[in-house]
Formats: C-alpha cells, structure tokens, sequence
C-alpha cells in the first residue's frame, strides 16, 4: 500500500459519500462494522468522506432485524426478513432526495457492497418465499442516488480490491471534481473545448466510441446554449470514463502520445518508446512504464501534450498505475 502523505501537505480534498460502515462504525443490523482499511488509510488522504447510514437514518436501531430485496406482487421491495410486513422501502428511497444539500458537493460515492439499502451493483434478489432468485439489483438507497445523480461515480468497497475497477473509479472522482468546478464557474463554450482538449486521450483510452461522440459534441458547439452543450458533454464524458479500456485502450492512447513526440525525439528515444509501449501491450510491464517515459520527454513536447491528464490522471502517491 503507498505510504500516505501528510494531510496538511495536501491541497483542499474532494468530498465523496460513503457508507459509514465502511469507516468502522458499528452501524450494521449485527451491531458490526465493515471497515475498509483502504478508504480509511489511503483514499481519506484525498477524499473528504461524507457518511451515511440510511437505515439508522430513517430511524431503525443498531442493532436491528436483517432485511433483503424481495419481488413481491407490489413490485420490487426492501422487506424484514423475520417480519416481512416491515416495509422500508419508500423510507430508504425518499432519503436521497431528502439529503440533496449533502449529496450535491459530492464527487463519488463509495458503497457497501451487498447490502439492500446501500448495494449499488448486483445485490441479491428474493422471492417472498425466501429463495433466491437469478435476478439482481440494487439497494433502494444506493439506486435512489444513483438516479438523482447519474454521472455521479460510484463505486463498491469490495470492488475497489480490483485494481483495474479501483484505477477506473479514482480517475473519475478526480476527473469529475475538476470537471464541476469549471461548470460551477458558468465557463464559456471554449473553456468547454479547453477542458476537454486536456482530457482527450484519457476518454479515449477509456471508450473510443465517446472519444468520438464528445469530439463531434465540441465540433458543433455554437449549435448549443452553453448549458445545454455543458449537460451534454458531461454525459458523454462520464459514461465513457465508466469503460474499462484495458491494455488495448492505453495502448492506443500512448501510441497517439507518443506521435507528438515525433519531432522530439532522436532514433534511439523513439525505438526505446515504441519497445517500452509493446511491452505493456503484452503485459510485461504496467502502465506506469511507458508513461514514466512520456512524462520524462514533456518537457519539449507542446503546451497541448502536456496537459493531458492522461499523463498523471490521478497524485502519483497512490501508486495506481503501477498495479494496471
Ligand atoms: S450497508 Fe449501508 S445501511 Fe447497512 S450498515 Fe452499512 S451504511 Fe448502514
């Protein structure tokens, strides 16, 4: 795990929700807790947590009777498994919208896996029976966020174990923070084109397909009002960045990197590049390597190169790139 880096040398930290289990307090239906030391010993180091609990919030005890996601005659609902005539589903729905002062600032959300209040993917669905069914969905909470705040990312703790999946969702939070505070600033329709012109072989490494959506977006900019233009692009940006673009992605976006540098570099430089990107092609090194190496070579590169984020999307401290 990296070392963590003094919280007072580190600028102003992005608010991003959790669920507050996840922070070590007893708040589970058992009394429990579901600490992830990751959250709690690295990502708080950049992320200011805002926790929630949503079903201590709309008033059950610790501890308190296990609940599950049921498919009943009334359609999908948050049931009491001892007491099944406990309903809380509309309670634990109607919360985030009761929390839009709290949610609003936030530039992620970190939940608990599994869970029906706060599961935010793939959580177990029952039949009033009590078996298990082949279907699965969200927690009422988590999927009431989620649509209030779609380009929100979001994440689950037990997800984040994933290298790729915890590399994905960083990028984003950091991504998204930057990207709310130029639309918070009313920018122009060029500030617009600007921001998104350093963050061009990003999305592309991530999604091709929104690389080109946004280009075309931008392409016709005066076409839109500069809310309207701002609406969109941010959900072409968002929903591509959720991609996974794997080695095949970055490897197109180093080689396209690697074209500006085409005047920079002698013979030599240029071949040690182009063997150090085939090898993280083939998985003999991880993503940090070659971008090391671009990163090295910027200093005469364009003012455009740069300022890429894909160059250093996220503080080299937490060490991301090195595990992709
Ligand atoms: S999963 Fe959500 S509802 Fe359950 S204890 Fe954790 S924070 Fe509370």
């Amino acid at each position: 795990m990296p070392k963590p880096i003094p919280k007072k040398l580190l600028p102003n930290l992005i608010q991003v929700g959790i669920s507050r289990c996840l922070l070590g307090e007893e708040v589970r239906y058992n009394g429990g807790h579901k600490l992830s030391r990751y959250c709690r010993d690295v990502l708080s180091h950049w992320f200011e947590f805002v926790d929630t609990c949503p079903e201590v919030e709309i008033g059950l005890p610790v501890p308190r009777d296990a609940m599950r996601i049921v498919d009943t005659d009334k359609g999908i609902r948050i049931l009491e498994i001892k007491s099944p005539e406990n309903d809380h589903t509309d309670a634990l729905s109607s919360l985030a919208g009761k929390k839009k002062a709290e949610l609003d600032p936030l530039c992620g959300f970190i939940f608990m896996q599994n869970s029906p209040s706060c599961g935010a993917f793939r959580v177990k669905i029952y039949h009033p029976n009590g078996q298990s069914l082949n279907t699965l969905g969200k927690g009422a909470f988590a999927r009431q966020v989620q649509r209030l705040y779609p380009n929100l990312p979001v994440e689950e703790a037990g997800r984040l174990m994933d290298s790729k999946l915890r590399e994905n969702f960083v990028t984003r939070v950091f991504l998204y923070q930057e990207w709310r505070q130029l639309k918070d600033a009313d920018p122009s329709r060029a500030e617009i084109i600007a921001f998104h012109s350093s963050q061009k072989y990003l999305l592309m490494a991530k999604s091709q397909r929104h690389y080109k959506l946004a280009g075309k977006l931008l392409a016709r900019a005066g076409k839109y009002s500069i809310s309207t233009l701002a609406i969109r692009y941010e959900f072409i940006l968002m929903d591509g960045m959720k991609r996974i673009g794997g080695r095949k992605g970055n490897t197109n976006a180093l080689q396209h990197m690697q074209g500006y540098l085409k005047k920079i570099l002698n013979g030599d430089q240029k071949a040690e590049l182009t063997s150090l990107i085939e090898s993280y092609r083939v998985g003999e090194v991880p993503l940090i390597a070659p971008l090391i190496l671009l990163r090295h070579y910027s200093g005469g590169a364009s003012d455009y190169y740069q300022d890429q984020s894909f160059l250093e999307p996220h503080p080299k401290s937490l060490g991301l790139l090195n595990d992709i």
